[in-house]
């Protein structure tokens, strides 16, 4: 049986779906695309991202604040989140939630904001979807020294850029990596790092609507937009870099997303 593929990280409340979410959902849908892990960046983006997964079961919400935007992040933000989580009958993440020396906000009080998202997620278990940009060092001391005293919740490393040696300090913890559009990209680091890649670990993800394989940013229009829809060409494109057939990393990267989102029984 031909499974589901799968959008590991994607932001189907972004401005740049407003109005036609439902028919960029819908193409989605039609090109088999099953699952699909929506994540809030700000909390004003919460009550969308729980209404669109609402209406749509493929969506699993991920809530949280994202770290360009830590310093919206105002008191009693758990306190709020889990009231929002609570309301929902369904698997909920948390996310979109990480490091990022690139930004402005100061990088303690980034700190402080990613450890309360992983606190959170594990004390419930839950999923957690994380960015870095040029922190790696920083996050993976950071799940480490976590680990020592608590066990992690399920971690996903989104739009991975870092080092092979890195991937492997972070799959090592238990970390699922995820890959984007970058992988179309001709960069022989990053598809060494992604062959070797432990395939229990292995997700793709779109990163909608933020477009990341240059091809689709071609053209007089510099802003367009990549879709969950896409996820069919990124998974035919991961396939011809293992040399395995597409069919088998579907299934492969199914059963990881079920299991890192708690989905799958034999998985936890
Ligand atoms: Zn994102």
């Amino acid at each position: 049986m031909q499974m589901p593929f799968v959008d590991a990280h994607l932001h189907l409340q972004d401005p740049r779906f407003k109005g036609k979410v439902n028919e960029v959902i819908g193409r989605a849908k039609n090109a088999g695309v099953g699952l699909l892990f929506c994540n809030a960046i700000k909390e004003e983006d919460w009550s969308e991202v729980t209404t669109l997964a609402a209406a749509h079961r493929e969506i699993i919400p991920f809530l949280g604040i994202h770290p360009w935007f830590s310093d919206t992040a105002a008191s009693g933000w758990q306190h709020r989140l889990m009231a929002t989580a609570e309301t929902l009958d369904q698997t909920i993440g948390i996310g979109e939630t990480g490091l990022d020396r690139s930004c402005r906000i100061d990088f303690d009080i980034q700190q402080r904001l990613f450890a309360g998202h992983l606190e959170l997620a594990a004390a419930r278990n839950w999923p957690l979807s994380v960015h870095c940009v040029q922190a790696w060092g920083a996050l993976a001391d950071m799940l480490s020294t976590f680990s020592l005293h608590q066990p992690l919740p399920p971690v996903l490393i989104h739009s991975f850029n870092g080092s092979t040696e890195m991937m492997r300090r972070l799959t090592e913890l238990g970390c699922y990596i995820s890959y984007s559009e970058a992988l179309a990209q001709q960069q022989t680091k990053l598809h060494q790092t992604f062959t070797q890649t432990p395939p229990e670990y292995l997700l793709l993800e779109t990163d909608a609507p933020y477009a990341k394989n240059p091809d689709r940013k071609k053209g007089p229009n510099k802003d367009t937009v990549n879709e969950p829809s896409d996820m069919v060409e990124l998974y035919c494109h991961a396939a011809r870099l293992l040399q395995v057939d597409t069919d088998e990393l579907v299934t492969r990267i199914w059963n990881n997303a079920t299991i890192f989102t708690n989905q799958n029984a034999a998985g936890c």
